[in-house]
């Protein structure tokens, strides 16, 4: 199935292996991201400020993967870092198999529960996730994970800022 158009990405503790081809084809038959399509203001507010909030490297990663960057399969708000700034996880569907590295960006240590997203630069910090169980029909069939984007995404809304730690 990944014979063809498979390349392989190192990125810190992983060594996953992709099909950009496939996976491009994929997001082809997907026609909105999940900022758009779940209707809350956390999600709106990402879709609003979604241009803002990927570095070149990452957006170059994502090119590279197949992916497209407003065709997120999902999104959340993490918090507020401060007034006007919050986290964010972006999760994004991809053809293709972890080859090396942790199955999930979720750490276990001591009963607490913490991402283990590695550091990409300017605030950014990414990692791959085995689960690709909420994959969209789109990618019916193949071999699917997600990679998991931790962002910074002003908030833009017009609607009353969570305020929250
Ligand atoms: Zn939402």
């Amino acid at each position: 199935m990944l014979a063809d158009g498979m390349q392989t990405v190192e990125l810190r503790k992983w060594r996953v292996r992709s099909d950009p081809d496939l996976t491009r084809e994929a997001y082809a038959r997907i026609d909105a991201g999940a900022a758009e399509t779940c209707g809350c203001e956390e999600c709106f507010n990402f879709a609003a400020a979604r241009h803002l909030v990927y570095p070149p490297d990452v957006l170059e990663l994502l090119e590279w993967l197949g992916i497209d960057p407003l065709l997120e399969g999902d999104v959340e708000r993490r918090g507020c870092l401060e007034p006007g700034m919050h986290a964010y996880t972006v999760w994004f569907y991809l053809v293709g198999e972890i080859d090396s590295g942790p199955a999930t960006v979720i750490a276990q240590s001591g009963g607490r529960t913490t991402s283990s997203l590695e550091d990409a630069g300017e605030g950014v910090g990414v990692g791959f996730c085995s689960d690709a169980s909420g994959a969209p029909d789109a990618f019916g069939g193949l071999p699917v994970i997600q990679i998991a984007i931790g962002v910074s995404a002003p908030w833009v809304s017009n609607a009353p800022e969570p305020l929250d730690a």
